[in-house]
């Protein structure tokens, strides 16, 4: 378990929220901005999603206190979508009050497939109330195209990710190449009509595919920006940042790490044998 707790640290900002802070003031000293995650999910007592919830609102007061350039990813299973929608609900407005009232963007991270419908019915419902929300698209679902132009239509922050989960045939496209098509396709789409995207991935050829769109679609460096996962492909981050684009970097931390760290390493068999190779290069 120490070996994991050594291995997961490429990937995790830390368990404190001092040591997160420490991650991020590090990544604005290069030029990237952050968004701070506090690790956990499928969240299933009232009193833990209320305290997790209470974490949430610490970390604003302390980036407001500190200066860091950062905001905030949230998931909604950690916060009781799997209690009740209104709980939910009631639970995150409290953070999206305390975010507004601190002028803190908020991201509603995007989970299984499951969760979708729900997730964006509620961030439907908070964006009414709250405009500095947005939440996150996954290209590998077929629905993903629908939703982004209601997204775009209702001037809703995406965040395109490839998506992390395992999904069946029925709802998925279950190729890369398929995922990575509808990747650039959804690029466009975003960088055409969506209001300030976020590009998030790791692969070139996305990133690629997101500078062309933005000639295309005569974008600049500041109307959209690149977002990686902390620890992951730091040449990129690197390089990005180097050449004047918005690079924010998703900072994980908590003591709940382990669904998070299988997943990077899930999706990555390679992930693993980079931990091994990289792990003091890159
Ligand atoms: C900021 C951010 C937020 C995210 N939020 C969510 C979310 O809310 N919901 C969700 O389901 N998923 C989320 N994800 C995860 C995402 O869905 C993917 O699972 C993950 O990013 C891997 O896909 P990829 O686009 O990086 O490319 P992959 O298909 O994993 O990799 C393609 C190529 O990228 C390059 N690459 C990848 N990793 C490395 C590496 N370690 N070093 C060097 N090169 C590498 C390689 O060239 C590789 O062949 C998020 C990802 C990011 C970056």
């Amino acid at each position: 378990m120490r070996f994991l707790t050594f291995l997961a640290r490429r990937f995790i900002a830390g368990e404190t929220v001092e040591q997160a802070i420490t991650a991020v003031k590090q990544l604005n000293g290069s030029g990237m901005s952050a968004t701070l995650d506090i690790l956990g999910e499928n969240v299933t007592s009232q009193e833990m999603a209320i305290r997790t919830a209470d974490s949430y609102i610490k970390i604003l007061q302390t980036i407001a206190k500190t200066g860091i350039d950062s905001n905030i990813s949230l998931k909604l299973t950690q916060m009781g979508l799997d209690i009740s929608d209104q709980f939910c609900f009631d639970n995150v407005s409290r953070i999206l009050d305390k975010a507004t009232e601190l002028d803190i963007f908020s991201r509603i991270d995007m989970e299984g497939s499951d969760y979708t419908e729900r997730t964006l019915q509620l961030v439907y419902r908070w964006h009414e109330k709250y405009k500095n929300i947005g939440t996150v698209i996954q290209s590998y679902l077929y629905r993903s195209e629908n939703d982004i132009k209601e997204l775009n239509k209702r001037k809703i922050r995406v965040r395109l990710c490839k998506g992390a989960y395992k999904e069946p045939g029925s709802v998925a496209f279950q190729s890369k190449d398929e995922v990575n098509d509808n990747y650039t396709k959804l690029t466009n789409l975003l960088l055409k009509d969506g209001v300030y995207p976020a590009i998030a991935s790791h692969d070139g050829a996305m990133i690629q595919a997101a500078l062309e769109a933005s000639k295309t679609y005569d974008k600049g460096k500041d109307d959209f920006e690149f977002q990686l996962l902390y620890g992951v492909n730091r040449s990129a981050q690197r390089e990005l940042t180097d050449h004047d684009y918005r690079v924010r970097i998703y900072t994980p931390f908590g003591s709940h790490w382990l669904p998070y760290f299988t997943r990077r390493l899930r999706e990555r068999k390679e992930n693993v044998l980079f931990i091994a190779k990289h792990f003091f290069k890159d």
